[in-house]
């Protein structure tokens, strides 16, 4: 795919995709079945396949290589996904966020049942 070269178009992507992703994170079970656990996981390979910025999915593949995804709680998932953030934050010269906060900052305010 394509790097994309509308800077305002891949920073708003940027942020409805983590957003996405932090959310769906916060509202995975505390104590998902194996069947979700590979959903989750298989969810991770075909975001990094398909995100539409080129260049943003080729680096998310590898750190998703480097970083084997750990989504066997609800709290392993969102703190994956806090790591992963905090690496591309760090490729991109912006601050670090603090993951014992991850649950406060994505608290969706969701009930349980879906
Ligand atoms: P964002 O980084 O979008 O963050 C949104 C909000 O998330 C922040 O305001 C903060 O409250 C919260 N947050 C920040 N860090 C964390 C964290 N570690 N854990 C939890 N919450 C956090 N852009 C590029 O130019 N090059 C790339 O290679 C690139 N790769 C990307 C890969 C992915 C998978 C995604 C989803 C986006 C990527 N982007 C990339 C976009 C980039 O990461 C930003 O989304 C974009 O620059 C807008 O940044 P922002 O400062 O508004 O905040």
């Amino acid at each position: 795919m394509a790097p994309m070269g509308n800077q305002t178009l891949r920073a708003e992507l940027g942020r409805a995709g983590w957003t996405t992703l932090h959310v769906m994170a916060a509202r995975f079970p505390e104590e998902p079945s194996q069947d979700e656990q590979d959903a989750f996981v298989a969810y991770i390979h075909l975001f990094g396949m398909l995100y539409p910025c080129g260049d943003c999915a080729r680096e998310f593949r590898k750190l998703v290589q480097a970083h084997p995804p750990s989504v066997g709680s609800r709290d392993q998932a969102m703190q994956w996904f806090c790591e992963i953030h905090n690496h591309v934050n760090v490729r991109l010269n912006k601050p670090i966020f603090p993951c014992e906060k991850v649950r406060d900052r994505w608290q969706c305010g969701c009930v349980d049942e879906v």
